[in-house]
């Protein structure tokens, strides 16, 4: 009889734990990781700069795609792929789209391919058409190693799905200072201004990072981010240049854990002093230490709530160049704007009809109900990423150059104090110049840019947060 009541406490006792194991394994997210390489095997041209004259010639590193898989306690997922590359140009990511809602049900608002910009990986197709000398083989190895970068992608997100299992999820913050505005601060000028603590002009130095641990308490994934160009080195070598080092220094770190690097809005940020591979290491390093420093900190556990969106923001060109500006700049000092123009020049003749209106892919993701990160396409300026803070609040993540790369992103204070080559008064890059680098029909962005950007983000915003009511 005794027996048998320690034998129905037991029973009891069972019962309950199993159903606490239950409810604790409800109140976690999934999550699921993966990685392959994709450093090219063959002779590829590297992306990024117009000056360059041969493909690359070795690696100091190799190059990778990275996905972080989620899944909240409803079954909502959603998928993060890095990759150390300039950005995904928009034919790539409308592939990636399309084979990642026929296989595994995700829809673009589901999906986010962010690229670290790094200018030591390679040209992708339909990329910066103008900026690069590219002969017809070239051209080929381009386009066989883009297509094997999108089978590659497709497979190591199922992996990632594959891979899903209980965890929790947890939100912190660190700070890293090498970022330099470089509208501000002319670089030979750096060293001396950061001397005399003189730098000027706008910057965020924060290091968001999203931190996945296992059940038993162990790293399994961190994605990080930093608000600044990825590009200490200009050289003929493969590189994820300090946010690759910045991986490495995590991975070893946490053998692990799988460390993923996300660019913020640093288009107008230049890693300061820079073009030596010790540096690329050291600010590598400087962002690992921020990031290790934030894991320290206690992050703040997130519910497993996932709540995505998108809009497909619509922004506007300015006038196209007229005839006369494309005859006059096709004899410019600068071979890419010559190249620009000559191309113009035959798709005006050829009667070819020219796009005046472009769609900006802009996520806003919300995590355990609190933690906003907002996604952007393109190169924005550092603008972007204060002004949403300061309006959606301090728990706001800002991520630039994600799911496709098609310009520089300026705020109408950018836009405005930058002229087209060829005009009057000095150039500027983000806001007029790299219209041309980009390839695009037109000299800048419209002057209702910054409107149109604005609009999208509260649009996106009001929409995450209205699902989480
Ligand atoms: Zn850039």
């Amino acid at each position: 009889m005794r027996f048998l009541r320690y034998y129905l406490v037991w029973l009891l006792l069972g019962g309950l734990l199993a159903s606490s194991l239950l409810a604790a394994d409800q109140s976690l997210w999934k999550a699921g990781t993966a990685r392959a390489v994709i450093t090219p095997t063959e002779p590829l041209w590297m992306a990024g700069y117009a000056s360059r004259t041969n493909p690359a010639d070795g690696k100091v590193m190799e190059l990778w795609i990275k996905v972080l898989a989620l899944e909240d306690s409803r079954g909502h997922r959603a998928i993060v792929l890095t990759g150390d590359l300039l950005g995904f140009p928009q034919s790539i990511y409308q592939h990636i789209c399309a084979a990642l809602k026929e296989k595994f049900a995700l829809a673009p608002d589901q999906i986010l391919l962010s690229a670290t910009h790094t200018h030591c990986g390679p040209v992708l197709r339909g990329a910066l058409l103008d900026i690069y000398p590219l002969d017809q083989n070239q051209v080929a190895l381009i386009d066989k190693y883009s297509t094997e970068l999108e089978t590659k992608i497709v497979a190591t997100v199922g992996k990632a799905l594959a891979d899903l299992a209980p965890a929790r999820v947890a939100a912190g913050q660190g700070a890293a200072g090498f970022a330099v505005n470089r509208r501000n601060n002319p670089e030979p000028d750096v060293p001396k201004l950061i001397n005399q603590g003189a730098l000027k002009g706008p910057v965020d130095h924060t290091v968001p990072v999203l931190a996945v641990y296992l059940p038993d308490g162990k790293l399994k994934a961190v994605l990080f981010g930093y608000a600044c160009h990825n590009t200490v080195m200009d050289f003929y070598k493969w590189s994820g240049d300090y946010a690759g080092f910045a991986q490495l220094a995590l991975e070893k770190s946490h053998p692990d854990a799988t460390a993923m690097f996300f660019m913020g809005c640093g288009a107008d940020q230049n890693p300061q002093p820079r073009r030596k591979l010790e540096l690329a290491e050291r600010f590598g390093n400087m962002l690992a230490a921020a990031v290790e420093e934030a894991l320290l900190s206690t992050p703040h556990t997130l519910a497993p709530e996932l709540r995505t969106t998108i809009e497909m923001v619509t922004l506007h060109l300015g006038p196209p160049p007229t005839e006369s500006d494309l005859e006059r700049l096709a004899t410019d000092k600068i071979l890419f704007v010559r190249r620009w123009a000559l191309r113009l020049l035959a798709d005006l003749k050829a009667g070819k009809p020219s796009i005046s209106t472009y769609p900006l892919p802009l996520q806003a993701w919300q995590f355990g109900g609190q933690q906003l990160l907002i996604t952007l396409g393109g190169e924005p300026v550092v603008d972007w990423s204060l002004k949403f803070k300061e309006e959606f609040g301090p728990q706001t993540w800002v991520a630039g150059y994600c799911n496709d790369v098609m310009n520089y992103i300026p705020t109408l204070r950018v836009l405005k104090a930058d002229v087209p080559p060829g005009d009057q008064g000095h150039g500027g890059y983000e806001g007029a110049q790299a219209t041309i680098v980009y390839g695009m029909p037109a000299f800048h962005w419209a002057e209702d840019v910054e409107e149109l950007v604005n609009a999208g983000a509260r649009r996106a915003v009001a929409a995450v947060q209205a699902q989480a009511k």
